[in-house]
């Protein structure tokens, strides 16, 4: 369901042994999946709610909660994807601090990065993942270290040695993707992984010395520093970018076993936005929580990922903002239509029943189970009218 790379590049490694698994599968493992599927989608569902209570403010507060203005709440189903989401309802089309709107966004982000490395392969380019660092202290807010992050990014553009480096390795096209966690040491991360294509046959280890001779200048010039060896970092197999892009798309945690396995397990020593809100959501943890608030706030309308310009139209990608991802998730289908429709109390009732109540009713539309989204619709109206909560108009399910 999520977009593959070519089967040439994803044959040999983990998105094609993903591949591989899927067409392998059993009925029982495919009910497994099912049921880690509607556990993904109940966690980033009750993630979401952490995330409002602690965003009182930002746009999150309606996610997925208030009716969109130009429609009423439905589920929609695709059936190239046979999968179906609520839609008809406002979003906050944020990346940063959204689970649900990040997973949805992050999916699609991804099938366009893949299609972008499958481009540069076909074009006989050599695709190096480049990961930019600084030094960053714990006295330094996020912003502080984002903002001269940023800023020595366009300094080193604007150098005579980067632009003489583009030219000698051909580097004319990339994709840049910003990301921020937070340490045990208690300090912000923030960090550039570039994906460049360039010309074939890169000595990588010349290529990282000219990068870094750019970089740290550029990083000097905004007050900051990094050590030579972890300024830049330049990987150039095969694996390690794969590993990069499949990461992309499971920003929010993808609905496979693997992904929810390695998230929870061990001691962690960074933590991503959705490792603070889990933090929050088991234990209350109001550090957690006030990092959180502080990664939301700084991260607002940052780009995620910053294609250089010209290479969407290059690849074929339409350019298509967070927002319309996140609202018209399936929309890529052309066959994808309203599966069931809610009228304004069964929604109500819906809301009122829950994380869980929209997992149950995604997952009943992801079967095109009709039947089940009657039986469970009318359960969530019996439950909010013996809650003592008003009864509206009939369902129109
Ligand atoms: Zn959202």
């Amino acid at each position: 369901m999520s977009i593959e790379l070519s089967p040439e590049v994803g044959s040999k490694g983990r998105l094609g042994t993903n591949t591989v698994i899927v067409r392998r599968s059993s009925k029982q493992s495919a009910l497994v999946q099912r049921v880690v599927r509607w556990e993904s989608r109940v966690e980033r569902y009750r993630l979401q709610a952490t995330a409002r209570q602690i965003l009182p403010k930002e746009r999150i507060r309606a996610c997925l909660v208030a009716a969109s203005p130009v429609a009423s709440p439905h589920l929609k189903y695709s059936p190239a994807r046979k999968a179906a989401h609520l839609a008809g309802l406002m979003v906050c089309a944020s990346p940063w601090s959204c689970p649900v709107c990040g997973a949805r966004i992050s999916e699609r982000r991804r099938g366009e990065v893949a299609q972008a490395i499958a481009w540069a392969k076909g074009a006989g380019l050599q695709v190096v993942l480049s990961t930019f660092t600084l030094r960053h202290g714990s006295n330094h807010s996020l912003a502080v270290s984002l903002a001269a992050l940023n800023g020595a990014y366009r300094r080193m553009h604007r150098r005579r040695d980067f632009v003489a480096l583009r030219g000698s390795y051909g580097l004319v096209h990339g994709i840049r993707g910003l990301e921020a966690t937070h340490s045990l040491d208690h300090s912000w991360h923030p960090h550039f992984h570039v994906l460049q294509f360039v010309s074939p046959g890169l000595d990588v280890t010349a290529y990282a010395a000219a990068l870094s001779a750019a970089w740290l200048p550029s990083l000097a010039a905004e007050g900051f520093s990094a050590t030579a060896r972890r300024g830049v970092d330049v990987k150039a197999t095969w694996g390690h970018v794969e590993q990069y892009v499949t990461k992309l798309g499971r920003t929010w945690g993808a609905a496979d076993e693997l992904t929810k396995a390695n998230s929870k397990r061990g001691r962690k020593d960074s933590f991503t936005a959705m490792d603070l809100l889990r933090s929050v959501a088991e234990t209350g943890d109001q550090a957690h929580a006030s990092l959180f608030r502080e990664f939301a706030l700084t991260m607002k309308r940052k780009h995620q990922l910053q294609w250089t310009r010209g290479l969407k139209s290059l690849v074929g990608i339409e350019d298509r903002s967070d927002e319309d991802l996140a609202a018209n998730w399936l929309d890529d289908d052309q066959l994808a239509y309203v599966f069931a429709n809610f009228s304004s109390s069964d929604w109500a009732a819906i809301r009122y029943c829950g994380p869980e109540a929209k997992a149950d009713l995604e997952a009943a539309g992801d079967r095109h189970d009709r039947v089940a989204v009657v039986r469970l619709v009318a359960e969530y109206r019996a439950r909010y009218f013996a809650d003592g909560w008003g009864f509206g108009p009939a369902s129109s399910v």
